[in-house]
Parts: C-alpha cells; sequence; structure tokens
C-alpha cells in the first residue's frame, strides 16, 4: 500500500481537516486545526507530503520519527500540528486496513467507554446570566454529562481588589448549590493568573471542591505551575500548549502538576500522547486530552485515552459532538462516549460538508482565538 496525496479542507470556523489518500481505496481522515493559524500548518503538511507521498502508510512510527527528526529544526506549534495531523490520519488508515479499531492497534483498549466533560458555567451573579447559565445546565444534563468545566471570565491584573475576587468566589459556590455533590465542576484559568493570585482563589473555592483548576499559570515555567500546585489542597492541571515529550519533561518530572492535558492535534497526534501518558503514569499522573476543536480530534483523544490506565476524562466542546461533519454523531450516556467497533477511529465523515470551504467572519486570527485584548485601564495587552 502506498500514500498517493493529501486533500486538505477547512469546512467550518476552527476546523481544518485531512485526507491521506493511498493506493488501496483506504483513506485516513484527521483534524489540522491550529486555532487562529489557518495558513501555516497546511503549508507545512504540504512540504511533508513531498516526503510521504509514495511511502507505506502502515509504517506510523517511522514516519513519525522522519518527519520530527528530518525538520532538523523541531517541535513549534505549526509543525507539531501537522505531524500530529498526519499521525492521527495514518492510525486511522491502519485501523481500516487491518479491519479493527485503531485502539486494538495500539495495545487494546482498557476501558470500554471514554468519560467526557463539557463546558458550562455562570458568568455572573446578574439575574439575566443565571436564567441562561440554568438553561444551558439543563440542555447539557438532558445530553447526558455528569462533569463541567468553566472559567473565570475576563482579564484578571497581577492583583484584583477583593471584590472582584469575591464575585468569582460566590459564582464558583452557587454552581455547586446548583449541580449538587455528585456532579463533578473545575475551572480553567487559562494561563491568565499570577502564582500568587492563582493560589489566594484556588483557596477560596476549595470548599466547593473542584475537580481541578487548569492553567492556573502560563504554561511556560513549570517551577512557577510547581509553587501553584504546592499551595493548593486538589489537582492542578496543564498541558494544552505543551508540545511532545520534552516540553512535558519539566512538568512531570517536577511533579508540577497532577493532571495533564496534551492537545492530540497539537502535541504530535495519537503516537506522541500515548507516550506522554506512559512517561505521566510512573508519576501517579493522569492525562485529560485537550480538545477544543472537532469531532474527528475527538475521536483521535478517544483511541489513546481508550488504550490508557492513567486516563481520567476527555474534554469535549460543543462541536465535538459532530457539528454536521460525520454521519453519525458521538452520543453521550451517563456522562460517557462508549467506545466503536467499526473499523479506523470509528466515524465516517459526511463528504460533502466536509470538502465545502469556509470564509466567514468567525475564520482565522481574530475569528477563532481571543482578538486583540487589553486592559481596560491603561491599554496595555492582556491574556484572555
Ligand atoms: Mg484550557
Amino acid at each position: 500500500m502506498k500514500i498517493t496525496r493529501i486533500d486538505q479542507f477547512s469546512p467550518r470556523p476552527r476546523t481544518r481537516l485531512i485526507r491521506i489518500v493511498t493506493d488501496s481505496n483506504i483513506d485516513g481522515w484527521a483534524e489540522s486545526t491550529l486555532e487562529g493559524k489557518p495558513k501555516s500548518v497546511p503549508a507545512t503538511i504540504e512540504e511533508y507530503s513531498q516526503y510521504l507521498i509514495g511511502k507505506n502508510p502502515l509504517d506510523i512510527e517511522k514516519h513519525w520519527q522522519q518527519m520530527y527528526r528530518s525538520s532538523f529544526f523541531r517541535g513549534g506549534a505549526h509543525n507539531m500540528s501537522a505531524i500530529a495531523a498526519i499521525d492521527a490520519a495514518l492510525w486511522d488508515i491502519s485501523g481500516k486496513y487491518y479491519g479493527i479499531p485503531s485502539y486494538k492497534l495500539m495495545g487494546g483498549n482498557v476501558r470500554d467507554r471514554i468519560r467526557v466533560y463539557g463546558h458550562w458555567g455562570l458568568k455572573d451573579l446578574s439575574d439575566e446570566s443565571k436564567i441562561e447559565s440554568k438553561k444551558r445546565l439543563e440542555k447539557l444534563s438532558k445530553l447526558g454529562y455528569t462533569a463541567y468545566k468553566s472559567g473565570p471570565s475576563g482579564f484578571w491584573r497581577a492583583h484584583e481588589p477583593p471584590s472582584r475576587i469575591d464575585k468569582f468566589v460566590e459564582t464558583a459556590y452557587t454552581m455547586r448549590d446548583w449541580v449538587g455533590p455528585d456532579i463533578e465542576l473545575s475551572f480553567d484559568f487559562h494561563g491568565k493568573m499570577t502564582p500568587g493570585l492563582a493560589i489566594e482563589l484556588c483557596n477560596e473555592i476549595k470548599g466547593m471542591r473542584p475537580m481541578f483548576v487548569e492553567e492556573p499559570v502560563p504554561q511556560e515555567n513549570a517551577d512557577a505551575l510547581k509553587l501553584v500546585s504546592d499551595h493548593v489542597p486538589f489537582p492542578i492541571a496543564t498541558g494544552e500548549r505543551l508540545l511532545s515529550r520534552w516540553e512535558f519533561r519539566n512538568v512531570i518530572e517536577k511533579q508540577a502538576a497532577s493532571l495533564l492535558q496534551p492537545d492530540v492535534a497539537h502535541c504530535g497526534g495519537p503516537s506522541e500522547l500515548r507516550k506522554i501518558a506512559s512517561f505521566a503514569e510512573i508519576y501517579y499522573q493522569h492525562i485529560m486530552p485537550h480538545c477544543a476543536i472537532g469531532p474527528i480530534a475527538l475521536a483521535a483523544c478517544m483511541m489513546v485515552d481508550a488504550v490508557t490506565p492513567n486516563f481520567l476524562i476527555q474534554e469535549q466542546v460543543d462541536q465535538s459532538l459532530g457539528n454536521g461533519l460525520l454521519k453519525q454523531d458521538w452520543k453521550i450516556k451517563d456522562g460517557h462516549i462508549e467506545l466503536w467497533e467499526t473499523p479506523g477511529l470509528g466515524f465516517e465523515v459526511e463528504e460533502k460538508e466536509v470538502e465545502a470551504t469556509y470564509e466567514g467572519f468567525e475564520y482565522g486570527y481574530h475569528g477563532e482565538l481571543g482578538g486583540e485584548t487589553y486592559y481596560e485601564n491603561d491599554n496595555s495587552v492582556a491574556d484572555w
């Protein structure tokens, strides 16, 4: 079997896809989205296609090694996202070639279904926000969710007055009151706090028993993250912006976080996600793969979740259930998605939908991420 070409599509906002085509009537699909950078990953994939065309798609590890090492300039978000997409598509092809789900080729599943969490929150304590938030909670719990993630909204300076902190704390406790003690709630600080402020906020909310706080500080400095972890009595998570084992190394070895969130579409694909998880296993850390894009990336995450003993829960946003791109949406029952039994990554694409081209407002640098963000009082750049 040989790879004959790689097709690329961008059918939705925040959705770039690849199809690796072979000479054996087997295609592999993957998501190549790097949010806010719609042109750079497709260009990198185009460059890698010069190496891949004519090669056997079943040599997954060899191709990973070749792409990672022959680049000479290793790592980087564009490069690792391109490798990630190619790697996932090759796992899809391999499963289809052998006629089994791709997770069976990675050691076989250690669980039968994948626990997921959705995004739900209470923006503020106004009546309007409460009504809106209650409606969404009702909708999500009807869909089958039993775990949610939210975040403190807005920009946060190095420190904030008590009124600002109190509002967030009250919101967190209100959410706990609404859902009761059987539902898990967590918060994403989105890397926009300083260690001191993050420690203060985490200690204020510890009584409502969060499942975890994510990215209390930005991702670059494992020592700053460890400072937070050492002063907080519940799990701290990080990793959506860390790429490959080498970037996770400090966080894992310093035990700066107990929950790791590699993004399968950015960290080097299912092959690399599996290795990061194995590395973390020796420190009793668990993975909760980040997935804020679409249903094909979710499949690549779940392939690894299925075979990983130290997996805790899978992130999953509304659009990743299907978004019109799959013939059958992923379905949640009792907080879990059942593993598939069909060959490959377990989905069939809606050809017409995936081959469409989207060029609307929400596309690209300003549309897909936070846009330009500044503090109101002095117009300096703020993290969102
Ligand atoms: Mg996050």
